[in-house]
């Protein structure tokens, strides 16, 4: 989107009679569109490995090893079927990663349809969508293919792409710039993580914000109003 020629090109006197159809309307139309976009802004290119100048030290975080404690072959009434991975082809995930839609609405079919069109991604980029009552319920959480199949997530590009590879990718809908998730988005997160962590061992301490992610772009998601604090406390140690 070339917004600083089309500027440029409009705002001046030159040439007035040509180009005065330069309007307010055109700027708030493409500020929104930016605001909007936040997450799944269009320019985002697929996750791959790309080492850039300075970046090259920051590769995956250590991995503090924390024995398993569920047995594979048993299923926790608690927990949805649809949660457990496929039997056989299960990776060993070493982190969680949340994030915001960054959109008032949504639900995995629908991010589906646009990480296809806006990224030219073979599907949504999360293993799991949390519904805030819009598209879907609130608090539903949605598996997607990339958890049915256990394949690299498109969610959270790093210089190494450890967080695709080895992270598991959480999108919960709504833009938390702007409010907090709802109680039961919270609790459904919470529960969610709780089994996650105890089938892989993962420690707190590997469970990030996308945009505290290390390695990660510069972003904020999952929103300066996504309580990771609260979030971690309840999930517990
Ligand atoms: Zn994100």
């Amino acid at each position: 989107m070339e917004i600083l020629p089309y500027f440029k090109r409009t705002s001046f006197v030159v040439n007035k009679d040509r180009y005065y159809q330069f309007s307010f309307k055109t700027l708030l139309f493409y500020a929104l569109f930016l605001i909007l976009s936040g997450c799944n802004s269009p320019e985002e290119p697929m996750p791959e490995i790309v080492f850039s100048p300075g970046n090259e030290h920051i590769l995956a975080p250590p991995i503090i090893e924390h024995p398993r404690t569920s047995n594979d072959d048993s299923y926790d009434n608690d927990v949805p079927r649809t949660w457990y991975p496929p039997s056989g082809a299960e990776k060993q995930w070493t982190a969680i990663i949340v994030h915001h839609s960054a959109t008032e609405k949504g639900n995995a079919a629908i991010f589906n349809k646009w990480h296809i069109e806006q990224h030219g991604w073979d599907g949504v980029g999360y293993d799991f969508v949390i519904g805030n009552g819009t598209d879907s319920g609130d608090g539903q959480v949605e598996v997607t293919f990339r958890w049915r199949q256990q394949i690299t997530g498109a969610h959270c590009k790093t210089p190494d792409n450890w967080a695709n590879e080895d992270g598991i990718g959480i999108c919960l809908v709504g833009n938390f710039n702007n409010y907090r998730p709802t109680e039961r988005q919270m609790q459904s997160l919470v529960n969610l993580t709780r089994f996650l962590k105890k089938r892989y061992g993962i420690s707190n301490s590997r469970i990030y914000g996308h945009g505290t992610t290390p390695g990660a772009n510069v972003t904020d998601c999952p929103g300066s109003m996504f309580p990771i604090a609260r979030f971690k406390s309840m999930v517990g140690s």
